[in-house]
């Protein structure tokens, strides 16, 4: 069986999406097992979608000068396959899709822009809540809601931090600014 993707044309090397694009492909994951395969396939897509990213903003560039740009967009692409990425049904992979959302926001500042929090870390946060939502829909007296929820508001936290951090970097800079201007 070789088949290719129908959006980019890659060889088909995974069952539920292609792992270089993200797109899905006809197969649907319905077991337990076959979703956690789902997540291990989202996974791999991101790292080839981040690496993409840097490969074609980095062009020319000695590697590992990346500059804050070029993470910034790779970020960004990421955090837009994440945006639409599959939304597992089974509490198993909720719970785990859940933790696996969490675990990379450390509330990072938006590179791009420096105002607010990395956009992949507020994609993250959002898939996270959807997932807990899911999760506690299905059963509310599994011991994880709870665990997980707690997490939740602890990485929120940090993202609002980050958030605040900039906002206070600016205005330092705006009344340094204003300072320099009345001296003059
Ligand atoms: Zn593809």
């Amino acid at each position: 069986m070789s088949q290719t993707c129908p959006s980019c044309n890659a060889p088909l090397q995974s069952r539920f999406i292609c792992v270089f694009c993200g797109s899905p492909t006809s197969a649907h994951a319905q077991t337990v097992d076959e979703e956690f395969e789902l997540l291990a396939e989202l996974n791999r897509a991101a790292q080839a979608i981040t690496a993409k990213a840097i490969d074609a903003s980095s062009n020319g560039l000695v590697k590992g000068t990346l500059s804050p740009v070029i993470t910034a967009r790779a970020t960004q692409a990421t955090a837009i396959f994440w945006q639409t990425a599959p939304i597992p049904r089974t509490p198993e992979a909720l719970r785990h899709a859940a933790y696996e959302a969490l675990a990379p926001i450390v509330g990072r500042i938006n590179q791009q822009t420096y105002f607010g929090a990395s956009p992949l870390e507020i994609t993250l946060l959002a898939r996270a809540e959807s997932l807990i939502g899911y999760l506690e829909n299905q059963d509310p007296t599994q011991s994880d809601v709870s665990r997980l929820k707690r997490l939740f508001a602890d990485k929120k936290a940090r993202i609002q931090h980050a958030k605040r951090k900039t906002m206070v970097l600016w205005l330092g800079i705006i009344i340094a600014l204003a300072i320099g201007h009345s001296l003059t």
